[in-house]
Formats: C-alpha cells, structure tokens, sequence
C-alpha cells in the first residue's frame, strides 16, 4: 500500500465514518490534481460516494479534507510482468542451452555455424561456417558482419551482413 501526502490521480480513497463499519465508508475516485492559479495548496477533483448511496456526485476536495484521514484503496495492478519461470543452471549443457537462447533472441550467430548464404551474389549461395568479421573496418563500423568460411576452413566470403545469412538448422 503506498503511502501518499495527497490524493492522486487515477487513484481511489476511501474515508471510514464514526463507527468504522464496512458499510460506513465513504470512497472517493480522485480524477486529476490541480493547483489553483493563485495557491500552491492541491485540490482533488473527481466524484464520491457518500455510504449507503450508490450515485457518484463530483467534488473537489482539499488538504483539510486529505487530513482526516483518507485511505489509498486503489487495487494495485502488477507493475512488472512476471518472468518466465526458468530452472535452476545445473550442469554445463544447462548454461549452453541458455546461451543458444539468448543468441537465438538476438538473432546473432554463434561463431562456426551453419549457414545458408542468400546475399547479392548469386555464385555464392551455398552453406557454409560462419565467423564474427574481424576486420578493422566491420569493427570501426561496429557492423554484425560475418566471415564465411568453407567446410575447409578456407575464407570464401568476408564483411557478409547479418541479413544475407540465416543458420542452416539441420534436423
Ligand atoms: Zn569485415
């Protein structure tokens, strides 16, 4: 339950009356909060509900009205949304199977995989094993560029873009 100095907008308060049973609660829906040109004292305007009525007539309340003693009711919504639940890393296939899916999610490409080549040069469209680019200029550019090596190991292809590549899953 948050603790407020004033009522808040999109919040709902509620006042218990003298004798403190549920049905003598008096709940006010706080729309917005403004100061008045000339005053630094906040003002509430939004509609309450007197105890024992169902309508809702709109009201403006005040810091008098804030002190005697107004509750924060407002249900409270999740703010964060809950994480996946995900087991425990027990062994070094656990923190692999971690990683392959953070790299998955990221779509980057695990050094030495398959990959199928689909750029602009048609010659070269074939499968082969994907490095990270380490030259100067795809590092200066801080570009995801590839190296494709063939099953030798023999560079083919160098500075080859993310996008002209997709992993080869073999099944
Ligand atoms: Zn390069």
């Amino acid at each position: 339950m948050p603790t407020n100095d004033f009522f808040a907008a999109a919040r709902s308060f509620a006042l218990s009356g003298p004798t403190r049973s549920p049905e003598d609660v008096t709940v006010f829906q706080c729309e917005y909060v403004a100061a008045s040109p000339k005053g630094v004292a906040p003002v509430a305007f939004g509609f309450v509900c007197e105890p024992g009525s169902d309508d809702w007539r709109e009201t403006i309340l005040t810091a008098s009205d804030w002190a005697r003693g107004w509750e924060d009711v407002t249900p409270d919504s999740p703010t964060t949304p809950e994480r996946p639940h995900r087991r425990p890393l027990g062994d070094a296939e656990d923190v692999a199977m971690v990683f392959a899916d953070m790299l998955d999610a990221a779509e980057l490409i695990w050094p030495q995989t398959l990959v199928m080549y689909h750029g602009n040069l048609p010659d070269y469209r074939a499968l082969y094993f994907a490095d990270v680019c380490v030259c100067p200029s795809c590092a200066s550019e801080n570009r995801q560029a590839y190296t494709l090596r063939s099953q030798d190991g023999i560079p083919v292809l160098d500075h080859v873009g993310r996008e002209s590549i997709t992993p080869a899953r073999i099944l």
